[in-house]
């Protein structure tokens, strides 16, 4: 699948990094072409998951996010771009919705010209609102239920959005009667990160257990492949997504639609869900921006991913901390870094963890993540807190954190670890060395080239 994303070089004009042409050109002469799947490089490498599998890991009030969560929610966030892409380009949702361009015949000058429909890409849009309100339903649907095994992506995508809501998730959680464990329960992220393995063959690859687990209650685990293979199913699909894309009015209600996905319980939306799905719509969309800014800066695939991890975990650990002080709700927002808000959304994930962690490092009940602040508000707040930052710990709070500058930051890191002789020239050469090899790799993923062969690392 190929992505719509900016270069990972934040840095371009500012220090001359690699062009695409230069880039290409290193990818066809510099570096030689993998010869087979254990010849490709592993990028990230396997080791930061590694803590994943350790199922005896003391879960207590200070444990916050590890890397490997962290590491997997930025492939998450990558997915759900992706599966919004494949929603905004295909051309079977395009028929499921009803969605078409209307070409007309004109005569210019005595030719029979075509005259393009310029509303049909604003029309296509529709497709991703339906979608995330049938993905807010489908959730709604899931929740409710007993099992919870892994849901598909979309459900996943809703409840992501909604567990950043912190207070509102806390609510949904005890009403109408105290549910406790809800609030307790785990994100998985061990079993999305099995599930996203493997981008290339399956999507959101689960054991068949898993998807009938889900399919036998909630209807088709694959909700793009449902939908795109709505020829072959039932016309009362077609007929209802014509209805839902056609009127606005008749876009609060699903269940004409969710007729087909499960006819044996014949839903009908309270008007309490109906507003709870628009509300979870308009969580997802606040995420959306959020989720093309870490495509954009594309730490997942960077070489220093170990290390931005390691230090926004410990900047995360900071900012919380900053909470203690601050009784006066009039004071100005604290406002997180792209960075250290990474890992606040990782912990969010887990609520009863992060409960505990507001409670251990800001002394509080519970942070609530507002995501619904003013621009102008957001824009002081961040200049407030980058100031107290800096003062009390001596380190730039809004650093660049491009691939190259990460890796710089990595590598004297590590130099500083080790206690040696620090030789600025060798670092600055495996610097460079490293973010070139770790683009060219990039632009094969994502031009479908062949990867370039793994490289023995360099130790300095
Ligand atoms: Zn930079």
């Amino acid at each position: 699948m190929a992505l719509a994303f900016r270069s990972p070089n934040h840095h371009d004009s500012r220090s001359g990094a690699a062009s695409r042409e230069d880039l290409l050109k290193a990818l066809e002469t510099k570096f030689p072409a993998s010869k087979s799947i254990d010849d490709e490089p592993a990028i990230p490498t396997p080791d930061i998951f590694a803590s994943l599998l350790d199922d005896d890991h003391a879960k207590n009030e200070e444990q916050l996010p590890r890397i490997a969560e962290c590491a997997v929610h930025l492939r998450m966030l990558e997915a759900f771009l992706v599966l919004k892409q494949k929603v905004a380009t295909s051309n079977a949702l395009d028929r499921a919705f009803g969605i078409a361009p209307k070409d007309t015949l004109t005569t210019v000058c005595g030719k029979r010209c075509r005259k393009t429909d310029t509303t049909f890409k604003e029309r296509r849009k529709v497709k991703w609102n339906l979608f995330v309100r049938m993905a807010a339903w489908r959730f709604l649907d899931w929740w409710k239920g007993a099992v919870k095994t892994l849901p598909p992506l979309d459900v996943l995508m809703v409840w992501h959005a909604f567990l950043l809501n912190h207070s509102a998730y806390r609510n949904f959680c005890m009403t109408p009667v105290d549910a406790s464990q809800r609030l307790a329960k785990e994100f998985p992220w061990k079993e999305i990160h099995n599930a996203l393995q493997d981008d290339k063959e399956r999507f959101f690859n689960v054991s068949s257990d898993v998807e009938s687990t889900f399919s036998d209650h909630h209807g088709p685990f694959d909700l793009f492949k449902a939908l795109s293979d709505h020829d072959s199913h039932s016309m009362m699909l077609k007929d209802a997504l014509e209805k839902l894309a056609s009127s606005p009015e008749l876009q609060n209600d699903l269940a004409p639609a969710m007729l087909y996905f499960n006819s044996a319980t014949q839903p009908r939306l309270s008007v309490s869900d109906q507003t709870r799905i628009q509300t979870l719509k308009e969580m997802v969309e606040r995420q959306e921006k959020f989720v093309v800014n870490m495509a954009n800066i594309l730490w997942f695939r960077s070489p220093a991913l170990a290390g931005t991890l390691e230090r926004a975990i410990v900047r995360y650990s900071r900012f919380l901390a900053f909470f203690k002080d601050r009784e006066d709700a009039n004071k100005m927002p604290l406002v997180p870094t792209l960075d250290i808000d990474l890992v606040w959304h990782t912990h969010l994930c887990s609520p009863a963890l992060y409960q505990a962690g507001c409670k251990h490092f800001a002394g509080r009940d519970s942070i609530n993540h507002d995501d619904t602040l003013a621009q102008a508000l957001l824009n002081d707040g961040f200049v407030s807190t980058a100031r107290m930052y800096e003062i009390r710990f001596r380190e730039e709070y809004n650093a660049c954190l491009c691939w190259p500058c990460e890796a710089l930051r990595s590598e004297l890191g590590s130099m500083k670890k080790a206690n040696g002789e620090v030789d600025f020239a060798a670092i600055a050469k495996k610097v460079q060395e490293d973010v070139e090899y770790y683009q060219v790799v990039e632009l094969a993923r994502r031009t479908g080239k062949p990867l370039p062969a793994k490289r023995d690392v360099e130790v300095l």
